[in-house]
């Protein structure tokens, strides 16, 4: 099978909302007027983000939802993206599964694939995401406000718990564990979230290294602290011990959850919004205005943190 073959038969769909798509040099892309183009590249590498043996219609899904996760934090609509595959070698199998995961969540969140570059090498999986947004209306990192509550969608540490668990370093069972491999494996896109939040979220990032770290990177873009209340963080309650579910929802990664702050005068807007999306919104903390990030207990103790996130080059 060709190159050419091999995207057309997988890669090759159609792409009404692009004025081209897929079979030229480049794609033709028409912006409303009064939006920005919010634009984000993810790449998963064999072996650092995935086993080599990994499910493809899973890994199809994880390669695009890392990306929309970055669109959400930004509070866009998704629209378009590039898929640049390198491949040790042409299994028809594997990109049949791999595009059917890939289009699965493409088609759920109305993106189309305007193109992208296929060569032999190492498995290496590139997308570049493109959406749209109200000029001006973006989520970004550095408008936290001091006394701004921090809040975070759904359960932190599953993905860290569910690697560790593959990786026999923690041994749980059942219902648990198949939830904490779907967060692993399956990761959900807070795309709706994202967009609810414009206008009532100051600051917003998408958790992918760990809530510390990621958290931190708010703190630093808006010159801002934070304290954060350990026993108000959304973990795993059920299997494992709490002090494992609470290091992993600090510092795992992977959780693909979105982190954001907004003024006390939204919460119950955003209680509300919680109900409407179900799935849970917890408020963990503050923006404060002395620098860097305090943890505390349940008795308002601060608490050393050893590891603050994942960093490939640590
Ligand atoms: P060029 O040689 O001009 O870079 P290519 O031969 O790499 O073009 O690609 C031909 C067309 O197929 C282009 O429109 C490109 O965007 C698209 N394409 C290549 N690989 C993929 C892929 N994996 N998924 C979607 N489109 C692809
Ligand atoms: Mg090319």
């Amino acid at each position: 099978m060709s190159e050419f073959d091999l995207i057309h038969k997988f890669f090759t769909r159609p792409t009404p909302s692009a004025e081209l798509g897929v079979g030229d040099d480049a794609a033709l892309l028409r912006v409303a007027d009064g939006k920005e183009l919010a634009i984000s590249t993810d790449m998963l590498v064999s072996g650092t983000h995935f086993f080599a043996d990994a499910d493809p219609f899973l890994l199809g899904h994880k390669t695009l939802a890392v990306n929309l996760s970055d669109l959400a934090a930004m509070g866009a609509v998704p629209r378009w993206a590039t898929l640049s595959l390198s491949l040790p070698a042409v299994d028809e199998q594997w990109l049949q599964r791999f595009s059917e995961g890939f289009f699965a969540l493409a088609d759920d969140n109305g993106v189309e694939l305007i193109g992208g570059d296929t060569t032999r090498g190492p498995l290496n999986l590139c997308i570049t995401i493109m959406g749209d947004v109200p000029r001006g209306k973006a989520l970004r990192r550095d408008g936290a406000k001091v006394g701004d509550d921090i809040w975070v969608s759904g359960k932190l540490g599953q993905a860290a718990l569910g690697l560790a668990n593959l990786q026999g370093k923690l041994k749980f069972y059942g219902e648990v564990r198949d939830e904490c491999l779907k967060a692993l494996h399956q990761p959900q896109p807070r795309v709706s979230l994202g967009l609810a939040l414009r206008g009532i979220a100051n600051s917003a990032i998408d958790i992918s290294d760990g809530l510390l770290a990621d958290l931190g990177h708010i703190l630093e873009r808006s010159s801002v602290g934070a304290e954060i209340e350990i026993e108000a963080l959304p973990i795993v309650d059920d299997g494992v011990e709490k002090d494992v579910a609470q290091q992993c929802a600090l510092a795992g990664g992977d959780d693909y959850e979105l982190c954001f702050t907004a003024p006390e005068s939204q919460q119950e807007v955003l209680m509300a919004l919680a109900e409407q999306l179900k799935f849970p919104l917890t408020r963990i903390g503050h923006i404060t205005e002395a620098l860097g990030c305090v943890v505390r207990d349940g008795e308002g103790k601060a608490i050393k943190i050893e590891k603050g996130g994942y960093d490939h080059f640590a």
